[in-house]
């Protein structure tokens, strides 16, 4: 197989395994279908790995880490290479946003505005804490200098989602490889493409052989392998509430550090303070970015009772004008879903949510094109808090509106599940603002708007949306260990 035959023809990605800084063939030769949701079409495949493979990069994972040729060289050196991994991703962006965008069914103008530049925006930032990986100066009564140090862990397995590939993998990667780790990355099967080119940018960058390592392979054979192995020292999983449950548990007996990015549910809180204007656009934003495929995205829309059929019917005239459409057309902003897979659950559970008694505000059927996974964006109304439609995560462009009459209800609606990764205040007050996001449980509250984010400020769950911390200096902190020095001051010691 030459590795670069049956990539998308918009693309020369290589498609086979990086270990230890070589393209191998998987060890058992097999090759998995990669599927455009735009079309259905098969337009490409890459190597699937084997747990002989994942054996192999953990190898070679190790050994790069233990010779210390990045996790003993300093912080500035490792931050040199990140930086030219950031340019690297700039300087090949249109061939990234090219490759994410058929793989995902993402729309081109998003994965140009969005996840490149955030890819690079990561090693960059991290290209800077690198730098800064200080330890702490403790003053005690001892006869001694005692400080600390931060480590890096060892070797990672980073395990990401199928939702955001790029951007999901650079949070792992620059953090991880900012604090000395070697990684072996195990992107979703379904959308491995940015991570190929990927391998292909750190390589060209100058991370040494070894210490970033790439498998592609079926998530329960290779994950699990990954997680059980007895060479790999700490796990970052961003997935389902599902998986993160079996892989935590694996982990568990196994006595090695998970860092959990999980699912979510979150709610969006509009009140009768509002602006109304920008409150609609944060709604639909909320719902209908990156076709709802979002873990942060806002699926449940509470609003003050004075305002709801206002808003039912604005969203209802509205969510339609949303444009829909091919993935390629610039002005798309709702692509297919990821897969056939995710577009039947979705139609399963608004079946089942008018079942539970929830009317249809708009959408609610599939959209015919060139055979593409298209729903149309969904607004339901009239459905109890126990529908399975609002407590569980549809992971699709769906909406479900309900009415509170008071803040306290509305909060208590908002907390009512399991979940906690996101929510969102629309408020004219501050005093509000600030009341209620320091009420609701989730790891980021958005305040009049939805989706900003940025390397420099953590996000991550609470609750059953797990307790990783990726962006920010907490996700540096994930990555490293701490080790305490105590160096004896003998005052007899000869001079
Ligand atoms: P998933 O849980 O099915 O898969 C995630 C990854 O785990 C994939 O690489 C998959 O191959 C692998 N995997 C599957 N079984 C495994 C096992 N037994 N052991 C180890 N690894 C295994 O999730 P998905 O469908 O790819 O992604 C969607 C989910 O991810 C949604 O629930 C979404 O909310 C969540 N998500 C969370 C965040 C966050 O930051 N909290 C971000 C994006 C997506």
């Amino acid at each position: 197989m030459t590795e670069t035959s049956t990539a998308p023809e918009t693309t020369a990605i290589r498609t086979d395994l990086l270990i230890g800084g070589e393209w191998q063939q998987p060890a058992a030769g097999e090759r998995m279908d990669v599927t455009d949701p735009a079309t259905g079409e098969v337009i490409g495949e890459v190597a699937g790995a084997t747990v002989a493979d994942v054996d192999a990069a953990v190898a070679a994972a190790r050994k790069a880490f233990d010779d210390g040729g990045w996790s003993r060289i300093s912080g500035r050196e490792r931050s040199r290479v990140l930086l030219r991994v950031a340019a690297l991703i700039r300087e090949r962006s249109e061939e990234l946003a090219q490759a994410e965008s058929p793989d995902v069914g993402k729309p081109i103008m998003f994965t140009r505005m969005i996840d490149v530049p955030t890819a690079a925006d990561q090693f960059e930032y991290f290209a800077s804490l690198a730098q800064h990986l200080d330890g702490a100066v403790r003053e005690t009564p001892l006869p001694a200098f005692a400080f600390t140090r931060r480590e890096p862990r060892g070797v990672v397995a980073a395990i990401s989602p199928f939702n955001f590939p790029l951007i999901l993998s650079s949070s792992k990667l620059a953090p991880a490889l900012a604090a000395g780790n070697t990684v072996v990355h195990k992107p979703a099967p379904q959308t491995p493409l940015s991570a190929l080119l990927m391998a292909d940018i750190l390589r060209e960058a100058g991370v040494p052989a070894g210490v970033y390592n790439l498998v592609i392979g079926p998530g329960p054979e290779l994950g699990d392998a990954l997680v059980r192995h007895p060479d790999v020292d700490m796990v970052a999983f961003t997935g389902s509430t599902a998986v993160g449950r079996i892989v935590a548990r694996t982990a568990g007996e196994h006595l090695k550090p998970v860092a959990a990015e999980l699912g979510g549910n979150a709610a969006n809180i509009v009140f009768a303070d509002a602006d109304l204007d920008k409150a609609i656009g944060a709604v639909i934003n909320a719902f209908v970015f990156n076709t709802g495929q979002f873990c942060m995205a806002g699926p449940r829309l509470l609003v003050d009772r004075s305002l709801y059929e206002t808003v039912v019917g604005i969203l209802g005239n509205a969510v339609g004008g949303v444009p829909l459409g091919r993935p390629s057309d610039p002005g798309t902003v709702i692509g297919p879903v990821a897969s056939r897979a995710q577009l039947e659950r979705i139609e399963q559970m608004v079946q089942d949510a008018v079942a539970a008694g929830g009317t249809v505000v708009t959408g609610g059927h599939r959209v015919e094109l060139d055979g593409g996974f298209y729903y149309a964006p969904t607004v339901i109304a009239g459905l109890d808090n126990d529908a399975v439609a609002v407590k569980e995560e549809v992971f699709g462009p769906v909406l479900t509106v309900q009415p509170f009459d008071t803040e306290e209800e509305a909060i208590r609606l908002a907390n009512s599940t399991p979940y906690g990764l996101a929510a969102g205040v629309q408020t004219g007050s501050i005093s509000r603002a600030h009341r209620v996001a320091n009420r609701l449980e989730a790891g980021i509250i958005w305040v009049n708007g939805w989706a900003m984010l940025d390397p420099a400020v953590p996000f991550g769950g609470v609750k059953a949306s797990g307790w990783g911390r990726e962006s920010g200096p907490e996700a540096l902190e994930s990555f490293t260990r701490s080790k305490s020095v105590i160096v004896t001051i003998d005052p007899e010691d000869a001079a």
